[in-house]
């Protein structure tokens, strides 16, 4: 199960809580993470393994989405930081976007990031 992992900046100290609150079901076999660049470090960091893609604004998130439309992520945790601007918008809707389409689970804050996790 490929689940992708992406924070804004505003949230990624809310991500790590979250990484390090649940790092015990994140570990198992059975989940590949993936994640944008910068987020992906601090997921490295955290302990977990992940494959990180480019950050977010160079593509990160329409590498993302592009892998939810092949069907290859089955998951998306989206710490999103709705109070900033993000030059990479466009990237961001497509890829809420394609969650929608393929009926692929989309956390776009913590607490709904916390319930999906536990229901895996
Ligand atoms: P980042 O990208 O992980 O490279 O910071 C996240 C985003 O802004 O979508």
């Amino acid at each position: 199960m490929e689940i992708a992992i992406i924070a804004h900046d505003g949230k990624k100290a809310e991500m790590v809580q979250f990484l390090n609150q649940n790092s015990e079901i994140l570990k198992q076999k059975k989940i590949t993470l993936i994640s944008t660049g910068t987020t992906g470090e601090k997921v490295s960091k955290a302990g977990l393994e992940v494959k990180a893609l480019l950050s977010g604004p160079l593509g990160g998130d329409a590498q993302i989405a592009a892998r939810v439309a092949e069907g290859q992520c089955d998951m998306v945790l989206f710490f999103r930081d709705p109070l900033d601007r993000h030059p990479h918008e466009p990237d961001i809707l497509m890829l809420m976007r394609l969650c929608d389409v393929h009926n692929v689970p989309l956390a776009t804050n913590p607490a709904t990031a916390e319930l999906l996790i536990k229901a895996i």
